[in-house]
């Protein structure tokens, strides 16, 4: 071999490896970018609150303390609407056999039986703990003004309550998760919408 063949490979070698390197930072850079995009900083805590926030806050921890004391969740809620509780909220998930009943759901079906209506316009939400990804998602569904909570979502990771797979998990194509999901018979589902669009007394919401 000689010696400009040598140069050669050694100059090829060289710069393939720093190709490698390049692309190497860059890719781990791309995933921690990626990372912080799914994981957005915590809302900061607020410094300045009503007392009447105060108020109903303290009434959804204490709704929350009183749940643990009777075998429940650590998690309470409540509904106000121009300063009046229209419905609470506590976790019986265990004493219900039901994995939906959060303690904000609880109370959005109470306030909602309540009021007979299935939108909450106006409502602010006090829950002991940051909502987790349904109740948030049921809370969007109902309409509420605003929510605000104790616990943030870390919180209630170190106590054994991790969300957090779940925002991850959502992060994911489908085939990635770890729950299989498949598609098929669209046509057939199809027909459904077809009758639920040309339907003239629906009840649009
Ligand atoms: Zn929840």
């Amino acid at each position: 071999m000689s010696e400009k063949t040598v140069e050669i490979i050694i100059i090829c070698g060289v710069t393939l490896f720093w190709i490698l390197i390049v692309a190497t930072l860059i890719w781990v850079g791309y995933r921690i970018a990626k990372a912080f995009k799914s994981h957005p900083k915590p809302l900061a805590e607020s410094k300045v609150f009503s007392a009447d926030d105060a108020r109903f806050m303290r009434m959804a921890i204490d709704i929350a303390n009183r749940n643990v004391d009777s075998g429940g969740g650590p998690f309470g809620a409540v509904i106000v609407r121009g300063g009046e509780v229209i419905a609470t909220g506590a976790n019986r998930v265990v004493a219900m056999y039901d994995p939906t009943a959060h303690a904000e759901v609880s109370a959005i079906r109470e306030a909602c039986q309540k009021l007979g209506t299935f939108k909450l316009d106006g409502c602010t939400v006090y829950s002991s703990c940051e909502p987790c990804p349904m109740c948030l998602s049921a809370l969007y569904w109902a309409g509420v003004e605003r929510i605000c909570y104790g616990n943030t979502k870390a919180d209630a990771k170190r106590i054994k309550f991790d969300d957090s797979f779940i925002y991850d998990q959502l992060a994911l194509d489908y085939n990635r998760r770890s729950i299989r999901c498949e598609h098929f018979l669209r046509d057939e589902a199809l027909g459904t919408f077809r009758k639920w669009e040309t339907k003239e007394d629906k009840v649009a919401y």
